[in-house]
């Protein structure tokens, strides 16, 4: 398979081989959007493609359950001063329909919507004859054919732009993770799937601000392909994931720390 989502330098002066994707965990308002943004550019830490949930699967109710499709039109915002491609999650055929109205660039399968094959294969078949890129998060659990099956489910409606997220695994004893790493699993993935394209996102595993950088320098060291880090003007006040979120000048010092060349033997 092509290695399709290919990498610009929008601005990180890294390198090109890694996709480096930075947002806030939710769109909150239109406000929070151009900040996070103004933000952005002037730590020098533009990424390569800008990320912000609009519809949030919450694990238990009463939380911020996302924006919704309004904050889809906020997104112009991001076009106005990055001028980079959006991603968003989508986790039924509604928000496939929604995202593409509003041109979203790029689609991702949330963690909890891997679980289920009816719901992904829903989302292939509104996405048949489409030609836009879709990442899809590991599952919840560490089921590796999980994971490649909606890929997979994808791949055979002719999507044929696609990569993975890697962000842990739930497992209710482990102190150190928000969901734990499982490295073998993103390893495996790409070892059985030559030219697949894994992003690390250490936001969702590490669950906090200060181990962000040792999970995405180990994620690289493994070899995978990109990071997504969640990143938010005002991590603390976030309507959603506050404890993980960075701020843009925070972000430009941990990919400034990451030593993108480093590879294990
Ligand atoms: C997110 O990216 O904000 C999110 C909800 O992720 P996950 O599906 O990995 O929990
Ligand atoms: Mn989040």
């Amino acid at each position: 398979m092509e290695n399709h989502l290919q990498t610009k330098d929008w601005g990180l002066g890294l390198n090109r081989e890694h996709l480096i994707i930075a947002g806030p965990c939710s769109a909150e308002t239109p406000e929070q959007i151009e900040k996070v943004c103004l933000d952005m550019k002037e730590a020098n830490a533009v990424p390569d493609v800008f990320r912000a949930g609009i519809w949030k699967p919450r694990t238990r109710p009463g939380s911020f359950e996302g924006i919704g499709e309004d904050g889809l039109k906020w997104m112009e915002i991001v076009r106005h001063h990055l001028n980079i491609p959006i991603t968003t999650e989508v986790g039924n055929t509604a928000h496939v329909e929604s995202a593409l109205k509003h041109g979203v660039d790029i689609l991702w399968i949330g963690a909890r919507t891997t679980v289920n094959p009816f719901a992904v294969q829903e989302i292939a078949d509104a996405l048949k004859g489409v030609d836009i890129p879709v990442m899809v998060k590991n599952p919840m659990n560490p089921d590796l054919e999980l994971w490649r099956g909606a890929l997979e489910r994808l791949q055979a409606v002719g999507v044929n732009k696609l990569a993975a997220i890697h962000r842990g695994f739930s497992d209710a004893y482990d102190k150190k993770f928000r969901n734990k790493p499982n490295w073998s699993m993103p390893i495996h993935l790409k070892r059985l799937w030559k030219g697949m394209q894994v992003i690390n996102d250490p936001s969702h595993i590490v669950g906090n601000r200060t181990g962000i950088l040792e999970t995405a320098q180990r994620a690289i060291n493994f070899g995978l392909d990109g990071l997504m880090i969640e990143t938010h003007h005002d991590p603390d006040n976030a309507w959603s994931d506050a404890k993980q979120q960075v701020t843009p000048r925070q972000l430009r010092e941990i990919l400034d720390q990451i030593d993108f060349k480093h590879t294990l033997q």
